[in-house]
């Protein structure tokens, strides 16, 4: 077999992203010929029995390594995280009632918008005036509010929530978006009553979304809910309403095996945690480069930063792209240098691009 891509390229990219070398070769292998069932994976029934399987151990290891109680059901659903920005109001919010949001970047004002299609919002913290490079810790959140939606992590900025009991003081339910580090780090997610997440930041392909429910908030809305759109039509077809993301689902449940196999969330988190460590003080070492975000509130998943004399920056990003080294340009919308540390990028990845920082930064210095 010839080599596979992902050993000769260090691969930064906000998402879709990198995923663990062993997921992309046993995939590989299932797409022509699955479980020995002489049957490509891409071509059997979602209604089989070796489909079945898939989709119920991707979500018993998703309930595993959240340890999740059985209040709480995984569904794998269709739409991206942007479509749960709409299902979620659809679902929790009438029309005279509000949700409380903190706006915290892009993704959180996406959010927002849709809410407002269904109900009141209500923003209780924003970080917009200093360009979301930190989080507003200084909120109250009524006890009127229907729902509290929060982003744990801002892909775009490179900023994280890193105290998330903030928010099990309020009294009323809690929603986050939590795509860019699902998984990442050990959190109660018991706490929440409602997680989402596009799995291509850090648990699988593009094209499904995983979404954790607590059944208990359900089915308090007036309005009539178009069917593929009711959480509790999911739930009681086992995530199998209609034709899931058969393939994006199978990966999923191959990434979550691989994350068990690491040692689940605990684990995870002390690699990420030193990556993260590892390129932070290589950042502060060096003057020639300077972190957006505030320390505080640094995401250990996405490290955004600058060279503070623009006329440096192609070269920068000449040289990385020498050294193989992909996704390391920022957001289109808040420029600079932005990677991408989530679970399945190795350590030495990180090491490589803070050993080229260095070099950079000694030519420059
Ligand atoms: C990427 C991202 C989204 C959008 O995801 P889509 O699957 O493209 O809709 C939403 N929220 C956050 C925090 C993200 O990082």
């Amino acid at each position: 077999m010839s080599e596979t891509k992902s050993s000769l390229v260090h691969n930064f990219n906000a998402g879709p992203s990198i995923l663990p070398k062993e997921v992309f070769e046993e995939a590989s292998h299932a797409i022509l010929n699955f479980n020995n069932s002489g049957l490509s994976i891409l071509e059997i029934g979602h209604r089989t029995l070796l489909f079945q399987q898939v989709m119920d151990e991707a979500r018993s290891l998703a309930t595993e390594l959240m340890h999740l109680d059985s209040d709480h059901e995984v569904l794998f659903l269709h739409g991206g995280a942007s479509t749960q920005f709409m299902q979620v109001p659809m679902n929790l919010l009438n029309e005279n009632e509000s949700a409380a949001f903190t706006d915290t970047g892009v993704w959180a004002t996406k959010a927002i918008k849709e809410a407002k299609l269904f109900g009141h919002t209500e923003i209780v913290c924003s970080g917009k005036e200093n360009n979301y490079t930190f989080l507003p810790k200084k909120f109250n959140v009524p006890d009127s509010a229907k729902y509290l939606h929060i982003t744990t992590n801002n892909t775009i900025y490179g900023t994280q929530w890193q105290d998330l009991s903030l928010f099990y003081q309020f009294k009323v339910p809690l929603v986050a978006d939590m795509s860019s580090d699902i998984l990442s780090r050990e959190i109660d997610f018991n706490k929440f009553d409602l997680i989402y997440a596009g799995a291509q930041k850090n648990i699988g392909p593009a094209g499904v979304n995983i979404v954790v429910v607590n059944k208990n908030i359900l089915g308090k809305v007036s309005r009539s809910i178009p069917t593929i759109m009711d959480y509790r039509n999911h739930i009681e077809a086992g995530s199998l309403l209609n034709t899931p993301p058969v393939f994006a689902v199978y990966v999923c449940m191959l990434t979550l095996r691989w994350l068990k196999g690491q040692g689940g969330v605990a684990a995870i988190e002390k690699i990420n945690n030193a990556k993260a460590k590892l390129f932070y003080d290589t950042l502060d070492s060096l003057p020639v480069f300077k972190g957006k975000a505030a320390k505080e509130d640094r995401s250990r998943m996405n490290a955004a930063f600058i060279i503070e004399n623009t006329e440096l920056e192609k070269e920068f990003l000449d040289l990385c792209k020498n050294e193989g080294m992909v996704g390391v340009k920022g957001h289109r919308s808040a420029g600079g240098f932005r990677v991408s540390m989530y679970n399945a990028l190795p350590v030495e990845s990180v090491k490589a691009l803070t050993d080229l920082m260095k070099e950079f930064a000694n030519k420059k210095g």
